[in-house]
């Protein structure tokens, strides 16, 4: 117990975590592009707020939360995604108030009780955005165009875009009466979840993920048959911006997000060498949701990315970065006598801006050698007796091999000038 963490979890270890840090850096980059700003909300919120935002017949709300009573007696969830949070941090902060539409994004850890396995964790992390106070089918192409860029940029290809529109409250009741007459008859077929799905949900039966389930809804009526006029406009309108901006999609009628308050755009983007786990990106337009926080109603659309799924796609198609370890200088003490100085310069070196490292080990000369090789180090600062008898020390430039005996006190100035070049 004490030495392997839950199931579910994992670290994330020096030789990767600059790999993270590479994946932040993109994000940052193409939100700057996009003119989102990011918001950091807290990791656990009231359970209400999850059962209100992402809706009690969901599989995160049924199954998979996270759900502590604190000792105060409240109910906390640990976050199982962020757009409730976002909205949350929204009404509580007024952020309508501000220039509108609200553009947020978002990185951090998630939690959520699911089956681990390969691209599926308990903690894992997602970079999300959200669009808050606008109406139109522009705002929906900007989104999922965002989601094409980072992922563009980080060199993924193969990617698939999936879209879809699930209506509104005015078209969807219709719909869902037409799901439940198909499904009427094959309904004790239908898994045991399907079949309590039937009643609350029907629209998600077509996500099911049970075989049976998913064959016998071939052949299910679509939403798109079903979508009121503005949604049909809606949907077109979104189309025509995506195939003008050169952003190719597929339509799939039976792509219906999770979450209880999509409303119109849901979308999805699938990088298929992942096998099972092969969305790395969902998401879709939430009408519904602000005003269900509490919130005047005010219209709102985002999505989520899976950054280990990310991470995954990246190692597979050999598009992760090398790890820079490299240092300037190494300073390299011989003798018990010459750490002081050596830690001092060591000091120097480091306030100065310099990346710097010093051996802690007492290695002989070799092996420090050897190890500054490692980093790798452009410098080595040898201080042996004689070097700290005549306040010197002998830079070795680890590059050409040269070195030179030089003033303690001019290492530091040395070191910059280099630098510089
Ligand atoms: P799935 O059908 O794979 O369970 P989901 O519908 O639960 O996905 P969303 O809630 O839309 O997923 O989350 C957006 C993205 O977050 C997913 O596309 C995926 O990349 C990532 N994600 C979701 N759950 C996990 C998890 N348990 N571990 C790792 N990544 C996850
Ligand atoms: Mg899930």
């Amino acid at each position: 117990m004490l030495t392997t963490g839950p199931r579910g979890t994992k670290d994330i270890l020096p030789d990767s975590s600059g790999h993270w840090q590479y994946v932040e850096k993109i994000i940052r980059e193409v939100c700057n592009n996009f003119a989102y700003q990011e918001i950091r909300t807290p990791v656990f919120e009231h359970t209400e707020l999850f059962l209100r935002g992402i809706g009690d017949t969901t599989d995160i709300v049924e199954k998979e939360m996270y759900t502590f009573t604190d000792r105060a007696k409240r109910s906390i969830t640990l976050r199982p995604e962020n757009t409730a949070s976002a909205v949350r941090s929204y009404l509580e902060n007024k952020l309508y108030s501000g220039p509108q539409p609200t553009k947020l994004f978002y990185i951090g850890p998630m939690f959520r009780y699911d089956r681990p396995q390969a691209g599926r964790y308990r903690q894992f992390h997602q970079f999300g955005i959200e669009a808050i106070g606008a109406q139109g089918p522009a705002i929906d192409a900007e989104v999922i165009s965002l989601a094409v860029a980072f992922l563009n940029k980080l060199g993924l290809s193969d990617l698939k875009l999936l879209i879809n529109s699930v209506g509104c409250p005015q078209c969807r009741p219709v719909y869902r009466a037409k799901l439940q007459e198909f499904f009427q008859d094959k309904r004790s077929h239908l898994c045991s979840d399907c079949q309590s799905r039937y009643d609350r949900n029907p629209m998600r039966i077509l996500d099911c993920k049970n075989e049976t389930c998913a064959e016998y809804s071939q052949g299910a009526p679509h939403m798109l048959d079903c979508l009121c006029e503005e949604c049909d406009s809606h949907f077109a309108g979104l189309q025509e911006l995506l195939t003008t901006a050169g952003i190719s999609f597929v339509i799939n009628p039976r792509l219906v997000r999770g979450l209880d308050y999509y409303t119109k755009t849901a979308f999805e983007i699938q990088y298929s060498p992942l096998g099972a786990q092969s969305a790395v990106c969902g998401g879709g337009r939430y009408d519904g949701l602000i005003a269900e926080c509490g919130g005047q109603p005010t219209p709102g659309i985002g999505f989520a990315i899976g950054i280990e799924r990310v991470l995954l796609a990246l190692e597979k198609q050999a598009l992760l970065p090398l790890i820079n370890t490299a240092i300037d200088v190494f300073v390299a003490p011989l003798g018990t006598e010459t750490r002081a100085v050596a830690f001092q310069l060591l000091t120097e070196l480091r306030y100065a801006g310099i990346a710097a490292d010093m051996d802690f080990m007492n290695r002989s000369l070799k092996a420090q050698m050897k190890y500054a090789n490692k980093y790798p180090a452009k410098f080595v600062a040898l201080i042996g007796e004689n070097e700290l008898a005549e306040q010197k020390v002998m830079l070795k430039n680890m590059e050409t091999g040269s070195q030179e005996l030089i003033a303690r006190t001019a290492l530091v100035p040395m070191i910059l000038e280099e630098m510089e070049k």
